[in-house]
C-alpha cells in the first residue's frame, strides 16, 4: 500500500500512522477483529488472548491522516505490524 494517499473529501495529502492502544501499562497497535466485542467474566474488559480475541490473530491496522481536512481513512493489513 502506497505511504501517502491522496484525500477523498479535499485530496489533500494523507499520511500513514497508527492508533495505539492503552492497557495495562502496555501500548500496541491496534487490530482488527471480526465479529462483534464480548465482555469477560471476570470484569469490564473484552475478552482476548495473547493470540489475540478467542485465538483469532487480528489483523494490523493503519489509519491514513489527511493533513488538509483532518479526514482519517482506516485499513487494515498484515504489514502494518510493529517492527
Ligand atoms: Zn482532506
Amino acid at each position: 500500500m502506497n505511504e501517502i494517499l491522496k484525500c477523498p473529501k479535499c485530496n489533500g495529502d494523507m499520511i500513514r500512522g497508527f492508533i495505539p492502544d492503552f492497557a495495562n501499562n502496555f501500548v500496541k497497535a491496534s487490530s482488527w477483529f471480526e465479529g462483534q466485542p464480548q465482555k469477560s467474566y471476570w470484569n469490564s474488559f473484552i475478552k482476548i488472548s495473547w493470540k489475540g480475541w478467542f485465538g483469532k490473530v487480528g489483523i494490523p491496522i493503519a489509519g491514513f491522516c489527511c493533513k488538509g481536512c483532518g479526514f482519517i481513512e482506516i485499513y487494515s493489513d498484515p504489514g502494518f505490524a510493529a517492527k
